[in-house]
């Protein structure tokens, strides 16, 4: 199922819910309303027939002339329809519009032996709903009579006193039934009106919303692994999708430049370990060109031997590099004194050459615990150490800095050499990275050495930044965490 359709048909359902409620509210509070209206038209009706009756020590007077009684004249079904019987049955009057109706005595009658103040009837399947009123309050005598009291002259039935008399009024529901009939269609037509026309837009909006997607879609779908500068269409709309456009866009960018470093990495790896086999194999052609002897035979070997230890560093740097990229931090650390260790390791450098250029700056004898590998932090050091004897002139200072932060221990090493240009800088922990101005002057090298210092430096769990002013100085720091001597394990 379609996003469009998923979202659709939440928001659709959602919308039927709150308009079926809100119409059955709307209706049951009409009908209610409607029906109380009814009962307080009743009320005051019987009210008004209360007011003509006159109460007399001989009984109770039907007097409706003196109250001027206009109540039931009119024929409307709306109309309020009224009967006064004594405790008898006896029609004592009635409204003009209920003449010739015997619905509302039988009504009256069903009433005097129920004493309930409101009543639901039905005629001719019609509801009406009645209320009576009993002056004074009496218990009925159980006879039923049509016939009035005493005649059927107004004049004699006002002179007469009775025990009691019931007071009944009715009303029928019929214009309610069609009013709340007509408002429930109403309102039905309305809610489906609405919800259609929500269905309609809705649709059509989320259709729009996520034209974009289909869009990259369609786009991603087209990019082919050749067409590398391919990207999505990404329309300025400020919203999600824009942000999810460039967001992919950018994640294609990194790709395109993690593919187009590895391209570069094969491709010199590849002629690094040519130029090394080139030299192998043109010294084996000529050595085998004619007969020699074993002095020659001897000195071909030794050139191929140092060829051959030549591409066996390039190759075990590569596969550290490879293994690097994959095992983010080495498992096996152990925790050493850093202070101790370095005393020991720049000890190994006495017999080189610039041995009386090398500084060592150790703040004091304090121990300084950090979690390494030593023979990879051995490697990291030398590289740089090599790195600086290289690119600086002898009799120049090179000097192995200590110093111990809150939580790290920082190891540098600085040069008063040759320096690096600001434009190689960003560069020079790429693999195979060599600055031009050192490959014109024929330094040796082939650009691995600082790549995998700072990936050892990696694997260790710390950083290896580097500051260089041209012509003046290199420093390249290293920072590990360190920890305190509990930390052993
Ligand atoms: P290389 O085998 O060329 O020394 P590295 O990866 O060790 O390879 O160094 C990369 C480049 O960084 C070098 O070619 C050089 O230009 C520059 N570089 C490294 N260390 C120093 C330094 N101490 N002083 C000046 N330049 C340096």
């Amino acid at each position: 199922m379609s996003l469009t359709t998923r979202l659709s048909v939440f928001f659709l359902a959602a919308l039927a819910v709150v308009l079926a409620g809100f119409s059955t509210t709307l209706f049951l509070l009409a009908r209610t309303y409607l029906h109380r209206q009814v009962d307080e038209r009743l009320e005051f009706a019987l009210e008004t027939l209360s007011t003509a009756v006159e109460t007399a020590p001989q009984g109770v007077e039907w007097e409706p002339d003196e109250r001027r009684l206009s109540l039931g004249r009119d024929d409307g079904p709306e109309q309020v329809r009224w009967v006064v019987c004594d405790s008898h049955g006896h029609v004592v009057d009635r409204s003009r519009n209920s003449a010739g109706d015997d619905f509302l005595l039988e009504c009256s009658w069903r009433m005097l032996s129920d004493p309930a103040s409101f009543h639901e009837e039905r005629s001719q399947g019609v509801p009406w709903r009645m209320s009576q009123r009993r002056v004074p309050e009496f218990i009925p005598s159980g006879e039923r009579d049509l016939r009035p009291v005493v005649g059927s002259d107004d004049a004699e039935r006002r002179e007469q006193f009775y025990p009691a008399l019931s007071l009944t009024a009715g009303m029928s529901l019929e214009p309610i039934r069609v009013t709340l009939r007509n408002l429930a269609v109403a309102l039905s037509a309305l809610s489906l009106a609405l919800w259609l026309l929500a269905a309609f837009f809705g649709r059509w909006l989320c259709r729009r919303a996520l034209a974009p997607v289909s869009e990259m879609a369609e786009a991603a779908r087209a990019m082919g692994s050749v067409e590398r500068d391919h990207r999505l269409p990404v329309a300025a709309r400020g919203d999600e999708l824009e942000d999810l456009g460039r967001a992919f866009n950018d994640l294609l960018n990194r790709l395109d430049e993690s593919f187009e470093r590895q391209r570069r990495f094969t491709g010199d790896a590849s002629h690094q370990l040519r130029t090394p086999l080139t030299g192998m194999l043109g010294q084996i052609e000529v050595s085998l060109r004619r007969d020699r002897s074993p002095q020659e035979y001897r000195q071909t070997l030794e050139l191929i031997h140092g060829q051959a230890g030549q591409l066996r560093a390039i190759v075990e740097s590569l596969l550290f590099l490879a293994r690097a990229d994959a095992e983010a931090r080495l498992p096996d650390l152990e925790t050493i004194d850093l202070n101790a260790w370095l005393r020991g390791h720049v000890a190994h450098w006495a017999e080189h050459p610039r041995a009386h250029d090398l500084r060592k700056e150790i703040p004091s004898n304090e121990p300084i615990w950090v979690r390494v590998q030593t023979s990879l932090l051995g490697q990291l050091l030398d590289n740089l150490l090599d790195n600086a004897c290289k690119y600086s002139e002898a009799g120049t200072p090179i000097t192995v800095r200590l110093a111990i932060g809150a939580d790290n221990a920082t190891l540098v090493v600085e040069d008063a050499g040759r320096g690096i240009a600001p434009e190689d800088l960003p560069h020079v922990f790429e693999p195979f990275y060599r600055s031009p101005r050192d490959r014109q002057r024929g330094a040796t090298g082939i650009g691995l050495g600082l790549a995998v210092a700072r990936r050892i430096a990696t694997a260790l769990g710390g950083t290896l930044e580097v500051e260089s002013r041209l012509g003046e100085q290199s420093q390249f720091k290293l920072e590990l965490p360190a920890g305190v001597c509990a930390d052993r394990r």
